[in-house]
């Protein structure tokens, strides 16, 4: 089903009325973790000031010690449900439970399954049977590209065919970033599938600045956008702050890929 020999033309999906791939760029932005309104907000209206339509934030956090902070849980969703009240945003946050599908449904415009999610499949029939709202479907950081699109293939066979793909970055030898993104796989899977195929250079380095030439890197491979973590205040993140773009970064950031997007 997610095949190009099925279809030829992109798919485009829409984000609570958003589109994403097809002939646009997009960039969906945001902290890692949901911490508090006035981070929430705080960091909405910088990316409303930057033009940005959708935003993301986990309220459902994964984390590798189960010590971290594990996120705000149906708290965190209220937050995300009033910056799109407040600011118009499309919201993408993580869901890790199969059973919070109907619950999460009224909150976000779009459900993100997490690397280590990918090939949970009770949650991916869970997104494809109770609901048509877009997933954002993450590589697993040891998946192929193959076991991705198998996975992106369980949830359009349950029912919902509105799923875009995201390369995150993958675990190899190489220590000197904390994945190394995969930029292969987005050419590939652009020339194999229909699917909408975005890049998260926040995960997929780990290091604050590459985020900026990968992000300008997947504008040259043909990826149909980016997903990127931001903070006002980094420093004081709940998660990932060592690779969050403060609003200084994120403003250059826009700058520096605006023509290139222009000229996609
Ligand atoms: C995230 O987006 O914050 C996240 C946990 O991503 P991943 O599942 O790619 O590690
Ligand atoms: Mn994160």
């Amino acid at each position: 089903l997610v095949s190009r020999e099925l279809q030829a033309h992109d798919s485009v999906i829409s984000v609570g009325g958003v589109k994403v791939g097809g002939n646009t760029f997009s960039v969906i932005a945001g902290p890692c973790s949901v911490e508090s309104e006035e981070q929430l907000f705080g960091i909405s209206q910088m990316l409303k000031q930057q033009g940005i339509t959708m935003l993301r934030g986990g309220a459902f956090k994964p984390r590798t010690s189960p010590y971290s902070f594990q996120g705000l849980g149906v708290e965190g969703l209220e937050l995300l449900k009033a910056a799109r009240e407040e600011f118009g945003l499309k919201i993408v946050s993580e869901i890790i439970d199969p059973n919070d599908a109907k619950l999460m449904h009224d909150y976000i415009d779009c459900y993100q399954i997490g690397a280590r999610n990918m090939q949970n499949f009770r949650l991916l029939e869970a997104v494809g049977e109770q609901s048509d709202k877009a997933v954002l479907l993450k590589r697993g950081m040891s998946a192929t590209i193959e076991e991705l699109l198998l996975a992106a293939e369980y949830i359009i066979n349950a029912g919902n065919p509105n799923v875009i793909l995201c390369e995150r970055g993958i675990r190899t030898f190489e220590t000197a970033t904390r994945n190394t993104l995969d930029l292969n796989a987005v050419a590939y899977l652009k020339q194999k599938t229909h699917l909408p195929v975005l890049v998260d250079p926040s995960h997929g380095t780990g290091v604050k600045s590459l985020i900026n030439p990968l992000s300008r890197a997947s504008v040259a491979v043909g990826a149909d956008g980016i997903i990127v973590e931001t903070h006002l205040n980094p420093k004081e993140a709940l998660s990932d702050g060592h690779q969050a773009l403060t609003a200084d970064d994120f403003a250059t950031l826009m700058a520096d890929i605006k023509p290139f997007v222009a000229a996609t």
